[in-house]
């Protein structure tokens, strides 16, 4: 175990019993699990191997390099790799039977080259802009690609076995652009199935259209945020409503327990003061290492929430770049080397990821993902 004061406690049983549960919610639709940004923090191979050990089939990434990191650790599940550029290593991924997405005739003739490179059929999903405006071709683009990609199959270079697109709202599951985006998504099947292409997997819905919307799940669903026990609808419901539990706890441990007076100021700018002698504990983790420094305390709020002896408290004053302070009161039997957790699952009041997400206006997405490099992940 690391000597270093923080860390991210990684449940993996967690991790493999959401998979279970997201199987369950998607009715026996294969799951693709998402572990792009190094599996949202909790740690790339060992959250795909918890994953796949929860019944995921597949694996997803957004980078090639990613989708090699997992080759290279030895798990040889289908991986897709959804967002390159120009420069990506493509022969190692064709070598390494890594699937990839196209979404531009560049992108084409680079897997194209890499297959005859490598003598490898390449296999591609074709992803189509249905309405996020983001990665994906243009639906009046689509049939061009579709031919290119075809006649590059009939060569033998490549196989197209996949379309799949991504819902820009599926977190508000009323919202009429999901039905308008599902509605895109069936045309650039239909086209694809008269083009000649022989699709194995469609695929539209991430975590929150798997939870919420059975309608879009096709052949294949690609939850990410929901496989680390997180809810991608918290105004719908917390993760236990989905049966998912938060897979990381983040905790440091006190590095200092001191007294002050009364109307001493806190961390830079002062901007807490204390209304009272009372015990400041250090805490030795800051916006290096992911605190949000939008979850500073003022003199009336406390910062982001964190459970220490059994009691929860909030930041007090700014988050500074290594280290957050908490007004543990003046009769505080806190020491140094006691743990303080900033987030976990929620059990016994603990505070969560969503909990620092509102208190920082942000969404838990951004709290996991971006918990430092120089914190530990420590798998349990
Ligand atoms: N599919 C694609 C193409 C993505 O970009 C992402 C993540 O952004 C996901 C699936 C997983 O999304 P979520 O974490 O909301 O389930």
């Amino acid at each position: 175990m690391s000597s270093y004061p923080a860390r991210a406690v990684v449940d993996l049983a967690a991790i493999r019993s959401n998979v279970a549960a997201l199987r369950e919610h998607a009715g026996g639709v294969p799951v693709m699990a998402v572990v792009k940004a190094d599996g949202y923090g909790h740690g790339l191979v060992p959250s795909a191997r918890a994953a796949l050990a929860g019944g995921a089939t597949w694996l997803g990434v957004a980078q090639v390099d990613e989708a090699l990191a997992l080759r290279t650790a030895g798990i040889t599940a289908p991986v897709l790799a959804w967002l390159y550029g120009p420069g990506a290593p493509l022969e190692a991924a064709v070598a390494a039977r890594v699937d990839l997405s196209v979404a531009a005739p560049w992108a084409l003739d680079g897997v194209v080259v890499a297959a005859r490179a490598t003598g490898v059929t390449a296999r591609v999903h074709v992803k189509v802009d249905t309405g996020l405006g983001r990665n994906g071709v243009p639906p009046a683009e689509l049939a061009d690609l579709l031919d290119a990609a075809l006649r590059a199959q009939a060569e033998g270079a490549v196989a197209v076995v996949g379309l799949f697109s991504h819902l820009a709202f599926a977190d508000a599951p009323d919202h009429p652009t999901v039905r308008g985006q599902a509605a895109v998504f069936a045309d650039a099947v239909a086209l694809a199935e008269r083009a000649g292409a022989r699709l194995e997997v469609r695929h539209l819905a991430n975590s929150a259209a798997t939870l919420t919307d059975a309608s879009v799940r096709y052949d294949l669903v690609r939850p990410g945020l929901a496989v680390y026990g997180l809810s991608p609808v918290p105004q719908v419901g917390d993760p236990a409503s989905f049966g998912l539990t938060p897979a990381m706890r983040l905790e440091a441990d006190l590095a200092l327990v001191k007294r002050v007076p009364a109307g001493q100021g806190v961390s830079y700018a002062h901007a807490y003061t204390t209304p009272r002698e009372t015990m400041l504990g250090l805490v030795p983790i800051g916006y290096a290492d992911g605190v949000p420094r939008h979850a500073s305390g003022t003199q009336d709020r406390w910062g982001g929430p964190v459970q220490v002896g059994g009691r929860r408290l909030g930041v007090a004053g700014r988050v500074c770049m290594d280290q957050v302070v908490l007004d543990l009161g003046p009769d505080a039997a806190e020491q140094a080397g006691d743990t303080v957790v900033l987030f976990g699952s929620g059990a016994d009041g603990e505070p969560t990821a969503e909990d620092w997400a509102q208190v920082a206006g942000t969404i838990s997405y951004e709290i996991v993902t971006r918990v430092g490099a120089r914190v530990p992940r420590v798998v349990v």
